[in-house]
């Protein structure tokens, strides 16, 4: 927009601007460059179980799912997600972001690039298996072990709308399993075959981390190394 034409007339937030368009003399409320973190929703809230929706090009170019990007890719990492799919914040729009870096949560996990991934596809490379004791966002306080293909071949569009397919090895692998499911409105508790794994976090770190790091270092020497 050409700044010349508009007036600000007010900070009506931290982080909306109300400016006064001088050529048609209307009052129109801005978002400053900031992005927000959005909520987070938890189990048991719908939307959650929503197949979500693929968004066109002409939405996907949109102010409005850029913003979106911008504000999921802030929520994850204000959250410490691994990665976040957009239903978890109550929009069934198919879009995910991965980024794993220093992660507080997830301290074995390796690093990986900030991904963000609109229509995506995952497509299991083989029938190997491992054990992924995963967490979620949107179910607190709760993990369980959920069997991921440590090989993935991943399609879709990035946030400019351009193609991309790329492989993913390793239990960076499991995340990217784990967004997907997102999407098709499965949560990892669904995907628990023995329900004596679940735990809570403080659990896991006194009696299963040991042994699942375990699992993390074969599973990135054999299929990430
Ligand atoms: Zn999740």
């Amino acid at each position: 927009m050409d700044a010349s034409a508009f007036l600000v007339l007010a900070f009506a937030s931290a982080e909306i601007v109300v400016l006064w368009d001088r050529l048609t003399g209307n009052l129109i409320l801005r978002r400053i460059n900031t992005t927000m973190a959005l909520k987070i929703i938890e189990i048991g809230h719908p939307v959650l179980r929503e197949v979500a929706t693929e968004l066109s090009p002409e939405q996907l170019a949109s102010d409005e799912v850029q913003t979106f990007i911008d504000d999921l890719i802030d929520t994850r990492k204000k959250a410490n997600g691994a990665g976040i799919a957009a239903n978890q914040v109550a929009v069934a729009w198919r879009i995910f972001v991965v980024e794993i870096a220093n992660n507080p949560r997830y301290p074995y996990k390796p690093e990986y690039p900030l991904t963000v991934l609109v229509n995506p596809k995952v497509e299991l490379l083989s029938a190997d298996r491992y054990d992924s004791y995963e967490g979620c966002l949107s179910i607190p306080n709760l993990r369980g072990s959920v069997k991921r293909c440590p090989e993935v071949h991943v399609t879709g569009l990035d946030r400019a709308g351009k193609q991309v397919s790329f492989d993913v090895k390793g239990i960076t692998a499991g995340t990217f399993q784990h967004e997907m499911d997102h999407l098709e409105g499965i949560l990892f508790p669904d995907r628990v075959e023995d329900p004596k794994t679940f735990c809570t976090w403080d659990e896991f770190s006194e009696r299963y981390e040991e042994d699942f790091k375990k699992t993390v270092a074969s599973v990135e020497a054999r299929y990430a190394g």
